[in-house]
């Protein structure tokens, strides 16, 4: 790409999945495209479970940006955090330095939701970036070493304890694979204690995991569940999370429920940027703080801004927000690059439409539910759909085959070979260990106010679950 170059300069925000479609659907001769991520790389966060808990190597589930935008000539890689966007200027604001556009495509998803107890996610991580799985994988296996020294029997039952917090795919998911940890794969590798008598537990406000499903196939994960040993707690609200406990209101009682692995996967909100686009743009926010988009997925006032994926919120389909899921996020990226595409030739306008394909969650080994239009199935021939559909889709080929390869290891050896305890081990946490935090028996409405004063570990600014 030269300076005196004539096409027009599509700017996109983010590498995930809308982003990276987007930049890989803009015709080659008729524009220039700079995709900025903060990341160096895209991440398949559907397998991120799969890193959490030992099964899949973090490099297993991401591909360098670079690499897999290699071909495309007209596409330039720029790593860095956009922190504002004139759109007055037509310019994105970097943290280190600033781009021009033509158009803009913002696609920068989602983060946690703590629904305003943000003091709770420094106990209850949730899972969205490549650290939070590893944070995570830490946090579950160093529980069963420190289980194996422990010798006061209500701190064991406490280490022995995970509380996954949210009953959607993610949390379903989480459940399913740490129950499978520690009854199968972890079988044999202790001496003093059994990992099989861990007690995992999902906790889900609503009256049904897997909401977004039918009642039949939420039941079937129900089912699931139970027959790996997860036990499920529906219509069941957190109103406390502390470093050695999660509280919950279960039927009206208050149950305090000790544990040193507790995991979020219980809501989200839309990445700061949507915020931006707001007081800059004047878009119009929904209560998650998504970017409520035209029926070309722009915002409305400004025709050279498109949002995409997980951060739009387009109800002009069903009059609800389109699921926070993979092929939403790509369809719209399409989308946006045809549109730009057509808008150059003057074409007739088309509004986005969404194409659902079907849906798919999995809950173990052998174990998944799928609908897919009009077929409901479950078990191993979901597993197997499951399992098929999100290698097809690793973006690397040599990533396909090596997490084939491992998958097929794992399956019939029961073994998850990436069972590392690495990165800084706790301190913070060891030192909260070392003194529970007092826990208030009342008043569960103020839950956050009573969270230790303590600040909290500085975490990457991302994490978070899509609900799907
Ligand atoms: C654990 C988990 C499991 C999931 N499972 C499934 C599943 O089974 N099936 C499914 O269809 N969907 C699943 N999803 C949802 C799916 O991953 C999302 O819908 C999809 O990633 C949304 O794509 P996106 O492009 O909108 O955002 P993302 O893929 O989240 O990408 C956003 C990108 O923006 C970058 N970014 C953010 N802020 C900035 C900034 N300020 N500056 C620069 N870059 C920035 C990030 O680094 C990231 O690369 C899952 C999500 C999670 C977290």
């Amino acid at each position: 790409m030269t300076t005196d170059d004539k096409r027009p300069h599509v700017v996109i925000i983010g590498g995930g999945f809308g982003g990276l479609e987007c930049a890989r659907s803009l015709p080659p001769s008729d524009f220039r495209v700079t995709l900025i991520d903060s990341r160096n790389f895209h991440l398949f966060q559907p397998l991120l479970y799969q890193v959490a808990t030992g099964g899949l190597s973090p490099a297993n589930i991401a591909a360098p940006l670079r690499g897999v935008l290699a071909r495309r000539k007209n596409v330039s890689v720029r790593m860095g955090e956009v922190v504002d966007i004139l759109p007055d200027e037509q310019r994105v604001c970097l943290n280190d330095g600033h781009v021009d556009y033509d158009e803009l495509v913002v696609a920068t998803g989602v983060r946690h939701n703590y629904f305003g107890h943000n003091t709770w996610e420094q106990f209850a991580p949730g899972l969205k970036t490549v650290e939070d799985a590893v944070g995570i994988r830490h946090r579950v296996l160093e529980a069963f070493e420190r289980a194996e020294r422990a010798t006061d029997p209500g701190e064991l039952h406490r280490l022995l304890t995970f509380v996954v917090i949210g009953g959607g795919p993610t949390g379903v998911e989480m459940a399913g694979a740490i129950a499978e940890l520690a009854r199968g794969t972890l079988r044999g590798n202790f001496r003093r204690i059994n990992p099989a008598h861990s007690r995992v537990l999902l906790i889900e406000a609503g009256p049904r995991v897997l909401a977004a499903y039918t009642d039949a196939s939420s039941n079937r994960a129900m089912r699931s569940l139970e027959r790996l040993g997860v036990t499920v707690w529906l219509n069941t609200r957190v109103v406390d999370i502390s470093a050695s406990m999660v509280s919950v209101i279960r039927n009206g009682v208050r149950h305090n429920l000790p544990t040193r692995a507790a995991i979020w996967a219980a809501g989200v909100q839309a990445s700061h940027l949507g915020a931006t686009l707001r007081d800059r743009a004047g878009a119009t926010l929904d209560q998650v703080g998504r970017v409520i988009v035209e029926k070309d997925l722009s915002i409305a006032g400004q025709p050279h801004i498109f949002v995409i994926g997980d951060l739009a919120n387009y109800p002009h389909q069903t009059g609800e927000p389109l699921p926070g899921i993979a092929p939403v996020a790509m369809q719209q990226g399409r989308f946006v690059a045809d549109r730009l595409g057509l808008r150059y030739v003057d074409a007739d306008f088309i509004p986005f439409h969404y194409h659902h394909r079907g849906s798919m969650a999995t809950i173990g080994r052998a174990a998944a539910v799928a609908e897919i239009g009009r077929w409901r199935f479950s078990g191993y021939p979901a597993w197997l759909a499951w399992l098929f559909i999100h290698v097809l889709f690793l973006i690397e080929f040599e990533s396909r085959v090596l997490v084939m390869i491992q998958w097929a290891w794992n399956y019939f050896t029961r073994n998850r070979s990436a069972r590392l305890i690495t990165g800084d081990v706790d301190a913070a946490l060891s030192d909260r260990d070392a003194k529970p935090a007092p826990h208030p028996k009342s008043n569960p409405g103020n839950a956050a106010a009573k969270a230790p004063s303590k600040p909290a570990k500085p975490k990457p600014r991302r994490s978070a679950k899509a609900t799907q």
